[in-house]
C-alpha cells in the first residue's frame, strides 16, 4: 500500500463543492483584496475564538512579524521563544531586530515552562509560547510569569487552531494570538492566509494599519508598514474551512489514538500528551533513535513520513553568527534528530492508518 503523509487533495476534496463554491463568489464579486470576504471571515473567526478582533493577514510568518512591531518590540529587547519550533517563531522576532532568547523542550517537545523565569533579564519584554504539533504550552505557568514581571505574552497558533488548555482556547491567553492558514494547518486556506486575534482594540487598529502601508485612509501612511492583506478568495475558502473545524479536530484526534492504541514497539516512542489539554494532532510526532533507517524501512514498505524539523532554529545557517552549538539545548537537539512525523490528515482513510500500524510494529 502507499501511504502519503498528507494528501491536501483529500482534503479539499471533502468539502469541493462548498470550497468551489466559495472561491467562485469571490471570483464573481469584481472585489479582490479588503472586502467584504475578509471582513466576514475576521467576524467569524473573532466570534469562534472568542476575542473580540481579528485582523485577517497574508501570511502566519507575517502575523508574527507584525505582532511584535505592534507591540513596538525592537533593537535591545529579548523575546522568550522555545529552541524546538519552526524557524517562522523565531524570523517574528529577529525581524523586528528584537533577541530571542531560547529555552529548550520538555519531554513533551514543548517549551519547558519551569526553565522559563531563569532566562527573564531586565531586557525581556514578551514570551512567545508556540504550541507545536497541536499541543498547548504550559499556559498557567507561562501567564504565572508574565504577570510577576509584566511581559507580553504573543501565541505561535499556527498548528494549533482549537485546542485548549484547562478548557481555555489557545490565542485568547496572550495579548495577540497568531494564527497561520498554510493548506495543511488544522485551518488551512488553498494558498497562503494568516491572521491575529486579540482583546485591544488599539492594537487591532495599528495592526490594521500595518498591513495596508501603514495607512487608515489611503496615501495618509501614518506609521511604518507592509503589505499582508489576506485575499478575498483565501478568505472566502477560509469561511468553509471553519464550519468544519471542530469536526476535523475531532477526526485528527480520533485518528491519533488509533496510533496511540496501536502502535507497540518499544523502538518508537509516542511522547506524552499534558493532562487537562485538548490536543488537535496537527500533527502526530513519534520520536526514533535510529530515524533513517526507520524511515527507509517505512518507504520501502511504501510509506512516507515527514520530519518536525532536522534543523533548529539556534543553529540555522541564517543564525550563525550567534553561535550556539546543538548540545546547548540537548531536548531540542534531541527531537531534531529523532523526530518523525506520522501521516495525519482529515481525509485520511483508516486502512492506511491500520497498514501504518502494521509496518511499525514489525519493524
Ligand atoms: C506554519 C508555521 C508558521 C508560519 O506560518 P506561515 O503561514 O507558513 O507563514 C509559524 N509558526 C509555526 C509553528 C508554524 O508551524
Amino acid at each position: 500500500m502507499k501511504v502519503d503523509a498528507v494528501v491536501l487533495k483529500r482534503t479539499f476534496d471533502l468539502h469541493k463543492e462548498e470550497y468551489e463554491e466559495a472561491a467562485l463568489r469571490a471570483l464573481n464579486s469584481g472585489w479582490y483584496i479588503l472586502g467584504k470576504e475578509m471582513l466576514e471571515f475576521e467576524k467569524q473567526f473573532a466570534e469562534w475564538t472568542g476575542r473580540k478582533y481579528c485582523v485577517a493577514l497574508n501570511s502566519g510568518t507575517d502575523a508574527l512579524i507584525l505582532a511584535f512591531r505592534a507591540l513596538g518590540i525592537g533593537p535591545g529587547d529579548e523575546v522568550i521563544v522555545p529552541a524546538n519550533t519552526y524557524i517562522a517563531s523565531v524570523i517574528g522576532i529577529t525581524e523586528n531586530g528584537a533577541t530571542p532568547v531560547f529555552v529548550d523542550a520538555d519531554d513533551h517537545m514543548e517549551i519547558d515552562a519551569d526553565q522559563i523565569e531563569g532566562k527573564i533579564t531586565s531586557r525581556t519584554k514578551a514570551v512567545l509560547p508556540v504550541h507545536l504539533y497541536g499541543q498547548p504550552s504550559r499556559m498557567d505557568i507561562i501567564t504565572e510569569l508574565a504577570d510577576k514581571y509584566n511581559l507580553k505574552i504573543v501565541e505561535d497558533c499556527a498548528q494549533c487552531h482549537g485546542s485548549t488548555f484547562k478548557g481555555k482556547k489557545t490565542g485568547t491567553f496572550g495579548t495577540l494570538g497568531c494564527f497561520s492558514f498554510y493548506p495543511t494547518k488544522p485551518l488551512g486556506a488553498f494558498g497562503d492566509a494568516g491572521a491575529i486575534v486579540t482583546d485591544d482594540e488599539e492594537l487591532a487598529e495599528k495592526l490594521r494599519m500595518l498591513r495596508f502601508y501603514g495607512s487608515k485612509v489611503k496615501y495618509h501612511n501614518e506609521i511604518k508598514g507592509v503589505n499582508s492583506r489576506m485575499d478575498e478568495i483565501q478568505a472566502a475558502i477560509l469561511q468553509v474551512g471553519l464550519q468544519y473545524l471542530d469536526a476535523g479536530n475531532e477526526e485528527r484526534r480520533r485518528q491519533a489514538n488509533l496510533y496511540k492504541a496501536g502502535i507497540v514497539n518499544n523502538k518508537v516512542v509516542i511522547p506524552p500528551t499534558y493532562a487537562d489539554v485538548y490536543h488537535v494532532y496537527h500533527l502526530f510526532p513519534v520520536l526514533v533513535e535510529n530515524r533513517e533507517a526507520f524511515q527507509s524501512y517505512l518507504k520501502e514498505n511504501g510509506i512516507n513520513t515527514q520530519v518536525h524539523y532536522p534543523i533548529p532554529p539556534y543553529v540555522a545557517e541564517c543564525y550563525k553568527e550567534w553561535g550556539y552549538n546543538w548540545s546547548d539545548f540537548p531536548n531540542a537537539e534531541k527531537y531534531a534528530k529523532q523526530e518523525v512525523s506520522l501521516p495525519i490528515y482529515c481525509g485520511m482513510p483508516d486502512e492506511e492508518i491500520k497498514y501504518v500500524i502494521e509496518v511499525i510494529n514489525n519493524y
